[in-house]
């Protein structure tokens, strides 16, 4: 199973996506593309398509709840990485997360949508070698977790 997120998009056609403008100013280490986003206020820029009635950011490649990618990810403003798919490792709800998606008429993300994006412990049990004479202080088995 992919990651939800990847068949979502909700939240980036639901909120207005504001950050400050040095997130966009390489000479202070911004690295969002200006030329994506749009004054908001004095202090801060809004992804061009978001500071809409129905927002839409204009980096966003998705049908929403089909397929969804973000294609400026590495670049993304700080706000897009807080918000949390809930139930992401087993945190519990969103609020942010699950409104976005039932305003988009999905449901909210349960934890059997990440059951198949789990690790899966497997067990090795190492049995210690016999001993050639029995002294009542063997070493005991050792078991080893091995993340899938
Ligand atoms: S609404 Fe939730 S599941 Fe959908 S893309 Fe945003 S964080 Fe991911
Ligand atoms: S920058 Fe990317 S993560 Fe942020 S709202 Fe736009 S598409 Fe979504």
């Amino acid at each position: 199973m992919s990651h939800p997120c990847l068949s979502c998009g909700a939240c980036c056609a639901h909120y207005r996506v504001g950050f400050h403008w040095s997130e966009a100013a390489p000479e202070l280490g911004g690295h969002v593309p200006a030329a994506l986003a749009e004054v908001l206020d004095g202090h801060r820029l809004a992804m061009r398509g978001t500071w809409a009635e129905r927002p839409r950011c204009i980096a966003l490649d998705a049908e929403i709840g089909v397929r969804a990618c973000c294609t400026i990810h590495p670049l993304r403003p700080s706000v897009c990485r807080e918000v949390r798919p809930s139930w992401e490792d087993a945190r519990g709800p969103s609020p942010q997360c699950d409104r976005a998606r039932l305003a988009h008429g999905l449901p909210a993300l349960a934890p059997a949508d990440w059951a198949a994006d789990r690790r899966i412990g497997i067990e090795v049990t190492v049995l210690p070698a016999a001993p050639a004479v029995a002294t009542g202080h063997e070493a005991p088995a050792a078991t080893l977790p091995l993340a899938g």
